[in-house]
């Protein structure tokens, strides 16, 4: 029997059947047990921030496994303080602020969830299109309708307001609103950025009100839009970010981050994780933090990514193309985007249709100049066997 037969007779059904059953990877490249070689322009969604078994992470992950693999929260570890240093660092924010370690992003924002509670009230403002998770607590801030109506009653007083809207943002905001949640660019809902000034008036509108402002950079940040932060540019201090994905390269890590007087509402039984924060999570955030600096990889995205869209936008077929730095989508004329993304597949590309009309793309930040010209030249091809006219 092969994989996807066992799969199915094994695997819980949440994700469909798997596209392909893959082997190995290196660089932005993966083999499917076939030996079949892809170029993976997804990267684990938006994760695999140095590619496929890049030997800093390899030598982070097994050194620190070698040495001390894991320890619970009873006690610390110093790739654990050095990591909490070196994402508040990165931030820059003039604040004070403190860090706490989880596993994934969905725990991220459950821990970050509990904390606005603290402030003593419950009351989020929330985006349409938002995607923060699926555990209950993030599935409640989550829009789709699709992921949450199977699982109500969530926990309740989350207003949606349409993405990029500041006056209908400003409007929902009221002296009992805990927090304003965003995506400083959504991912999920195919990559929306947030319009210039947008951030800017959700910080006026959590002032004016005495909430808070929570970005959400779990997808957007670690680099992948050409910044630590897809928010520093908007020059806006949050209050909380929240991270995953890109954070441990591949490794399971995720992180909340509480500046100024967010950074201590969370007190002694509050919260707390057996994993998270272990050595072996932070040895491998702290390999992704000094290979992006070591490589210049922020400079590489901004680049490299600019020159992708460009490409993507020259086919008329294509009638949208939004991102920052390797955080790319694009709409196509028609709703056909899992036929381009299977077509791209058949062509030896790892794309995502990330809704019936829009593909994302989020490669490896180590992404060569060869695989996206590859790619690029490909690309009408694609759109041709998938039928798109
Ligand atoms: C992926 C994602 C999450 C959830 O992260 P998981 O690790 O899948 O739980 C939350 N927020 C955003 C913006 C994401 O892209």
């Amino acid at each position: 029997m092969s994989y996807q037969e066992r799969y199915a007779a094994s695997l819980m059904n949440t994700f469909g059947p798997p596209k392909l059953v893959l082997a190995r990877g290196e660089g932005a490249h993966v083999w499917d047990t076939e030996g079949r070689e892809y170029v993976d322009l997804l990267g684990g969604i938006a994760v695999n921030a140095l590619g496929h078994a890049h030997p800093a992470l390899v030598a982070a992950v097994t050194g620190q496994l070698e040495t001390l693999g894991h320890i619970s929260n009873f006690f610390t570890s110093g790739p654990q303080v050095e990591l909490a240093e070196r994402l508040l660092a990165l931030l820059a924010a003039p604040a004070p602020g403190k860090v706490f370690f989880t596993n994934s992003g969905t725990e991220a924002n459950e821990a970050a969830f509990k904390l606005t509670r603290r402030t003593g009230r419950t009351h989020v403002v929330v985006a349409e299109g938002a995607f923060h998770g699926r555990t209950m607590g993030a599935l409640a801030l989550t829009s789709k309708e699709a992921y949450r109506a199977p699982f109500e009653p969530l926990p309740g007083h989350v207003t949606f307001v349409p993405y990029g809207d500041a006056t209908a943002l400003t409007e929902a905001v009221t002296d009992e609103t805990a927090a304003i949640l965003l995506e400083p660019i959504q991912g999920e809902a195919g990559v929306n950025v947030a319009p210039d000034g947008y951030l800017a008036a959700a910080r006026a509108a959590a002032d004016e009100h005495g909430a808070l402002l929570w970005l959400d950079e779990i997808q957007s940040g670690m680099g992948r839009t050409g910044a630590w932060f897809a928010h520093a540019a908007s020059g806006v201090v949050p209050d909380i970010v929240t991270l995953a994905k890109g954070l441990g390269g591949g490794f399971p890590i995720g992180a909340v981050i509480g500046l100024g007087a967010a950074a201590d509402l969370l007190e002694p039984g509050n919260h707390g994780t057996t994993f998270g924060g272990n050595p072996v999570a932070c040895a491998a955030a702290l390999a992704v933090i000094a290979t992006i600096e070591g490589e210049e990889l922020l400079e590489h995205v901004t680049v490299l990514g600019q020159k992708i869209r460009d490409g993507l936008a020259a086919d008329p077929r294509v009638t949208e193309v939004r991102g920052e730095g390797l955080l790319i989508g694009l709409d196509l004329v028609s709703d056909s985007s899992a036929a381009v993304a299977a077509a791209a597949l058949e062509a030896g590309f790892i794309v995502n249709n990330a809704t019936p009309c829009r593909i994302r793309l989020a490669p490896p930040l180590v992404l060569t100049q060869d695989d996206a010209a590859a790619f690029l030249a490909a690309w009408p091809g694609i759109l041709d066997a998938a039928g798109v006219s």
